[in-house]
């Protein structure tokens, strides 16, 4: 395994290819913490090309932590619609309010405030502390882990706590005094653009690739070494599109969660029979002109899959179970989650 010695020289080649190389990206414009955090609370799980137009969007409507934490929180969903994840958007907007309550609006420097913030994690600390305030505090996401699993040969899971630790305490002790910005951002760049996942890495770019254990031993398909996935839960759902005189049911979903407090298109956990599906209706006191069978349609979270079957109903009136939702709900003022949007005719 490669000693820390040579782990502190791949410094000077990694910053050189990274000042040559870094990719222009609108967070990278400065580094007003406030868009640093918000890129990267945005980036987790969601690649770079996605998150760039959500991201100059919120920033033209939210462009300060103030702003961000007087905003209504179906402002913040509906800037965050389609990015998923939602509990990132809903810590953010709390995370905000902390800032401005607790802190005067200045977003706190020490890594303990920091990592107190609501949704804050070690890796966004990591990353707002090196990136903003130049404090060598190492970001250790999945990209990082799997260069520096490669760079030192790593062959335990990498996707352990342990690990985690490991590779933070030894990039914590190879940052230099100055540009711990850099360092962050070049590892993410490496692992991102030269260091990649799915397959082989590309080596022949590589500005560490003379002190890479993976590449000398021919390694690098095999590590990062992955603990096994757990198959996803299944769940079957019959959803039900409920109109009146144009406008649609909604009812929101419980605060805590998978899509914890978003609006939802009325549902059961299981499928419905037609029949059985008349029967629902007048349970929940709806009379139906009209009922066809609508959209199926499959939505996969990180950890369940749902199943969805649908029907369309033109309803005779307007039950108070129920939030009714005109044309202009939906498109300004309300979110509804992609898994359920693609059931909309
Ligand atoms: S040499 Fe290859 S495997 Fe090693 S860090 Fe560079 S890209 Fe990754």
């Amino acid at each position: 395994m490669l000693k820390n010695i040579d782990l502190a020289e791949m410094v000077p080649a990694l910053l050189a290819w990274f000042d040559a190389n870094a990719r222009i990206l609108p967070w990278r414009e400065n580094s007003d913490p406030y868009r640093v955090w918000v890129s990267e609370i945005m980036l987790q799980q969601t690649r770079v090309e996605t998150v760039k137009p959500y991201f100059d969007r919120f920033m033209r409507a939210l462009p300060e932590v103030q702003s961000l934490a007087a905003a209504p929180l179906d402002q913040v969903l509906k800037l965050w619609e389609g990015l998923g994840y939602y509990s990132r958007a809903r810590n953010l907007h709390r995370a905000a309010q902390v800032i401005v309550e607790q802190h005067g609006g200045v977003f706190p420097q020490t890594p303990e405030e920091i990592q107190a913030l609501p949704g804050v994690g070690d890796y966004t600390a990591g990353a707002i502390g090196s990136i903003c305030f130049g404090l060598k505090t190492p970001a250790v996401d999945g990209n990082v882990l799997r260069v520096m699993a490669r760079l030192t040969g790593f062959t335990e899971p990498v996707q352990t706590q342990a690990a985690k630790k490991h590779f933070t305490c030894l990039l914590a002790e190879i940052y230099p005094e100055n540009r711990a910005d850099a360092v962050t951002q070049s590892l993410m760049e490496l692992g991102a653009m030269v260091c990649v996942p799915n397959g082989a890495p590309r080596c022949g770019e590589c500005p560490v690739r003379h002190l890479c254990e993976a590449y000398h031993i021919e390694k690098t398909t095999e590590i990062p070494v992955k603990l096994p996935k757990k198959p996803r839960r299944k769940e079957q759902k019959t959803v039900f599109l409920l109109y009146c005189r144009g406008k649609l049911a909604l009812c929101r979903r419980a605060e805590s969660g998978l899509l914890g407090g978003l609006w939802e298109l009325p549902n059961t956990a299981e499928f419905l029979s037609p029949a059985q599906a008349r029967d629902w209706l007048i349970v929940q006191g709806l009379r139906c002109i009209s009922i066809k069978a609508g959209r199926t349609g499959k939505h996969i979270f990180t950890h369940i899959e749902w199943e969805m079957q649908s029907f369309v109903c033109e309803c005779a009136e307007e039950s108070s179970a129920f939030f009714w939702a005109d044309e202009q709900d939906l498109q300004q003022n309300l979110t509804l989650p992609t898994a359920f949007q693609i059931l909309l005719q």
